[in-house]
């Protein structure tokens, strides 16, 4: 039994060959992770092992490295297998694995799960490739077909056991392991080991060597681990304020429930920040859909429950808050764990309120956590750092001189006898008011940075369908005043039912055109209830709307236009399939 290792070794310490050493280096891999320095020696001697370490701690390549060194690349057989508990998670681990194998010649790794064409994994198979990574069900499926042979097997690994027997895998894994070889050599790995994990394991496993790294080796300085106790009415506000504050990027927000979950998203999606959502409620496909865009930065913050992020493999957050704070001390280190890896400074934040103070500090005590008190930051501060923000983009602008002169406008107001600072503290107030629409506040070089008769807002600009921002990937950032909730001046903002009646159409707003009207029963809240449901943005985007006999025209606010004229198509209302398209504009 090797138990509590937590030190770390170069991975040429391990015995591993030199193309394993090439591809370790080739994916950044400085030094191997705790649990990769007590497994690989071990596995590679043979022997069976359980391992058994937190979310985020290099099991994959623990495990996959002995196996890629065991197998024999000139016989075309499978020779490993890897059960996974999903799609997403084999998906993974055939990625990370392939890399590994990269430089060992002949080496073929095929995921196999629910969903893909039998007809492609027959043919993977069939080509011999010695590691087959999968779910348990398709697996068993291709075992009962016979296009799954286990006769050479010399590894079955079993990653992430617990999550597997919580799915119900349990038979399906049992039926696996029976079907596998005699002298086989079995791995488990799993971030709990349970009861139900512990009788496979001893009905299964010959002699296993156990090795178990504690949770505290990621309770590391590289995670900054800080707590706020918060009125739990004021979190939403305070939550932004951070974001804002600190300008963070790329982040996950931890609830307790689905509903907060739900809650939490629109809520913030509404404040203008990119976000999405991921809970038990949601469908697997929209799930991959939904994490795979958040692997690809395609929106800022993920809302998300315990268990629905629990597969999600993302490695460079700036952030993790909790939001709600989890169950116990593991749920704690699980959470955190997806920030301040390889090296780089990660940011835990946890809100607290009322009682919640005393489930924390059990938690800091009994888990050992590290976390510190601070100050919620005052709206001073907040704008404090918009006001650097904003400075610093102006100063940018005037250094890089990207801008074309704007002296004839500027001249006229000079010649009317106002001062120039006047003139350039009017102009900064239109701006933050909001005057000139979101988008004339970025000019592009070359473009007037003001010009006295705006543009007709474009359409389809709306933050959450925006793919990845412009300066995405660079460090520099825009500042957070560009996504500050829209102050009370700003006509989206107000609520429909406060706007004046249909006497023009109000700026910043565009007629869309709806198929639908009177004579199909269709009324203005089935409209906005529709469009606010299909599109998930906030009822206000909706303002005045015309009923007709045939047809409704509906003014939504410009820069939501495209998105809601793209997602309304071929939604039914009232049963009557939506075509919606721009009205033609005002005259006026
Ligand atoms: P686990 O399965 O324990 O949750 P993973 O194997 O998925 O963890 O690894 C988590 C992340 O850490 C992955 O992005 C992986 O590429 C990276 N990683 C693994 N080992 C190392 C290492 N030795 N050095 C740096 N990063 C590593
Ligand atoms: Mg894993």
């Amino acid at each position: 039994m090797v138990g509590k290792r937590m030190e770390k070794r170069p991975f040429s310490e391990l015995g591993i060959s030199d193309a394993i050493l090439k591809a370790v280096d080739r994916l950044g891999f400085e030094e191997a992770s705790p649990i990769q320095t007590a497994v690989i020696p071990v596995a590679l001697q043979g022997g069976d092992v359980v391992g058994q370490s937190s979310t985020g701690s290099g099991k994959t390549a623990a495990f996959a490295i002995p196996a890629i060194e065991r197998l024999d690349p000139a016989r075309r057989v499978t020779q490993v297998l890897i059960l996974c508990p999903t799609r997403e998670l084999a998906l993974q681990v055939a990625e990370e694995t392939g890399k590994l194998a990269a430089f060992r010649r002949g080496v073929q790794v095929v995921p196999i799960y629910g969903g893909q064409s039998y007809d492609r994994q027959f043919r993977a198979l069939a080509a011999g490739a010695q590691m087959v990574i999968g779910t348990p069900g398709r697996i068993l499926d291709h075992l009962d077909r016979g296009t799954l042979v286990l006769d050479d097997l010399a590894m079955l690994i079993l990653d992430e056991a617990d999550r597997m027997l919580d799915m119900g895998f349990r038979e399906d894994i049992e039926r696996v392991l029976a079907a596998a070889p005699e002298g086989r050599q079995l791995f488990f790995f799993s971030a709990t080991l349970p009861r139900p994990i512990r009788d496979l394991i001893s009905r299964f496993a010959k002699n296993p060597s156990w090795i178990h790294i504690e949770a505290k080796a990621l309770n590391a300085p590289q995670v900054d681990q800080v707590y706020y106790e918060v009125d739990r009415r004021s979190k939403l506000e305070i939550l932004t304020r951070l974001i804002d504050l600190n300008d963070f990027r790329y982040g996950i927000i931890f609830c307790s429930t689905k509903v907060m979950v739900d809650d939490l998203d629109e809520h913030l999606h509404a404040r203008g920040y990119a976000t999405d959502r991921l809970h038990g409620d949601i469908s697997q496909a929209q799930r991959n859909r939904v994490m795979a865009k958040f692997r690809k930065k395609g929106f800022e913050f993920l809302v998300a429950t315990d268990v629905a992020a629990r597969g999600l493999d993302v490695d460079d957050l700036e952030v993790v808050f909790n939001y709600d704070l989890p169950n116990d001390s593991e749920d704690y280190t699980h959470r955190i764990g997806r920030t301040g890896r390889a090296g780089r400074k990660g940011r835990a934040i946890t809100f607290v309120s009322g009682r919640e103070v005393y489930s924390l500090q059990a938690m800091i005590r009994h888990g050992g956590l590290k976390l510190r008190r601070e100050k919620v930051p005052s709206l001073d501060q907040v704008e404090q750092a918009r006001e650097n923000a904003f400075f610093e983009r102006v100063r940018a602008i005037l250094d890089s001189r990207s801008f074309k002169a704007n002296d004839r406008f500027i001249d006229r107001l000079l010649d009317q006898g106002y001062p120039s600072t006047d003139i350039a503290s009017a102009l900064i107030h239109l701006i933050q008011n909001g005057g000139l629409g979101q988008d004339a506040a970025e000019p592009e070089p070359g473009k007037a940075f003001f010009q006295p008769d705006p543009p007709a807002p474009e359409t389809g600009t709306g933050s959450r369908e925006a793919g990845p921002r412009p300066d995405s990937g660079k460090k520099k950032k825009a500042s957070p005043e560009a996504r500050r909730p829209r102050d009370p001046g700003d006509p989206v903002a107000k609520p429909a039912h406060q706007r004046p009646g249909r006497t023009g159409r109000e700026k910043g707003y565009v007629t869309l055109c709806f198929n639908v009207g009177k004579r199909h029963g269709v009324r203005p809240a089935d409209l906005v209830g529709k469009i606010a449901g299909v599109t998930r943005l906030p009822p206000v985007v909706v303002g005045a709307i015309d009923l007709h006999d045939r047809q409704s025209l509906v003014d939504v606010a410009a820069e939501q236009a495209g998105l809601i004229e793209r997602k309304l198509a071929g939604v039914r209302v009232k049963g009557q399939v939506l075509k919606p398209f721009p009205a033609a504009p005002d005259p006026s």
